[in-house]
């Protein structure tokens, strides 16, 4: 890193918010794992908080992304009210405090009720509906995509 900085773009800002939402994921799945295999939940009860911080620095990082380029504000978020697996939809299982996804294979898990919380994933696809257009993130577009909705890509 020689050369003066550039300034970074509103699409740059955005790329880091989403690393920072990848990583509150993988840090749920680790509390997932974790709390399976410390059922008292000593090891991992850090980590929903921990979650939790990384989660609202994306969200802080969305917002910086938003004052550089005001056309993202408000095409951000899925908008869904409950949470579904990021690859495969609706195929969650709540087990005591925590979710797991319920396709073969798919082994992911969350330190948290995610199908009882609201979506928090970015927004990759639109629904087209007669009432308008709904942001999805990738898994809800999945369940949309399954009960026969017109289903976009989206990039704002
Ligand atoms: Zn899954
Ligand atoms: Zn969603």
């Amino acid at each position: 890193m020689t050369s003066t900085p550039a300034t970074p773009t509103a699409a740059e800002v955005r790329e880091l918010a989403t690393h920072a939402e990848e990583l509150a994921a993988a840090i749920d799945n680790l509390a997932g794992v974790l709390s399976q295999a410390d059922p008292q939940g000593r090891a991992g009860f850090r980590l929903p908080d921990a979650a939790g911080l990384v989660r609202q620095a994306a969200y802080e990082l969305l917002e910086t992304a938003c004052d550089l380029r005001p056309a993202y504000r408000l095409f951000t978020f899925c908008s869904m009210g409950w949470g579904v697996c990021p690859e495969h939809g609706s195929t969650l299982i709540a087990a005591g405090g925590t979710t797991h996804c319920a396709t073969p294979g798919c082994g992911r898990t969350w330190g948290y009720r995610r199908e009882i919380a609201p979506c928090a994933e970015l927004a990759t696809h639109r629904l087209i509906d007669i009432a308008g257009e709904t942001l999805l993130c990738a898994g809800h577009a999945v369940d949309a995509r399954n009960s026969g909705g017109r289903v976009e890509p989206f990039t704002p």
